[in-house]
């Protein structure tokens, strides 16, 4: 009972955050920026219409590694190990929800990725609750992916955003059900022998052909209404696919190195 009206409490406190805009207004302040996590306040990006797209369904380039080609999971792994539980239907991976998100078993440092998604064709939930996923580079820095035409929500939180950082520089995603494609360059933070953050993590994020970010920094791992400090790690980690509870689809996984730790 007493965990019940505990949940109560927590789930009207999040509502109440929520009803004033769409955001928050009690989370910490990014650092290095004016705008606190999610910030309610923080103006959308300017919706962009990505016109023709040229790269959906093309081969990889010769010298990638392809993470997933529509036939099986053999590069990937459950979130905590074993099978990966999502389904493959026509040629893409579809999220299954609340069976745990995934990741690839082989790990990479600086590098380019390219993964197409498709947020469900039926439009259920609102705000971060529609065609919510994400692709996460050494687990601690999240890519949104999120359906995020006619759904308003925190501008950190878009498709495409930093989460919990820097909000796309424009708003370029496609109808629901329709094939976006995301190209990514992901630069790894670096750090000393003694574990000090001598260089930060950087993206440059592409959506249907249009720079989202160009060569952002990160100011440490991603998180929801938290700012979390970098951590030393190896600079070499996993791409992770987040299960939000939606069914999401993605597809044509391709990866290739570009030195530095690899
Ligand atoms: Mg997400």
């Amino acid at each position: 009972m007493k965990t019940a009206i505990f949940v109560a409490i927590i789930a009207l406190s999040t509502t109440a955050a929520l009803a004033q805009g769409v955001g928050y207004t009690d989370t910490p302040q990014i650092r290095g920026q004016k705008w606190k996590v999610h910030d309610k306040d923080r103006p959308n990006p300017p919706e962009v219409n990505p016109g023709a797209t040229f790269s959906h369904g093309a081969p990889a380039p010769s010298d990638a590694t392809i993470l997933f080609d529509g036939k099986d999971f053999s590069a990937w792994e459950k979130d905590g190990g074993g099978a990966v539980p999502w389904k493959i239907v026509n040629g893409y991976m579809e999220v299954v929800g609340k069976s745990g998100g995934i990741h690839t078993k082989q790990e990479f440092g600086d590098s380019q990725l390219h993964i197409e998604f498709a947020t469900p064709i039926e439009v259920k939930g609102d705000s971060q609750g529609r065609g919510n996923s994400g692709v996460f580079f050494h687990r601690f820095f999240e890519i949104q992916v999120l359906d995020s035409h006619n759904n308003k929500t925190y501008a950190d939180g878009q498709a495409g955003a930093l989460y919990g950082q820097w909000p796309p520089l424009v708003n370029a995603i496609k109808s629901p059900g329709q094939w976006n494609s995301y190209d990514i360059v992901f630069e790894a933070p670096k750090f000393d022998d003694a574990g000090k953050l001598t260089k930060p993590a950087y993206a440059t994020v592409i959506l249907n052909g249009v720079v989202l970010h160009n060569r952002k920094e990160l100011n440490g791992p991603t998180n929801h209404r938290a700012t979390d400090p970098y951590k030393a790690y190896s600079g070499k980690g996993p791409i992770s696919l987040q299960d939000h509870g939606n069914p999401t689809r993605f597809r044509n996984v391709w990866i290739r190195s570009l030195g530095g730790y690899n």
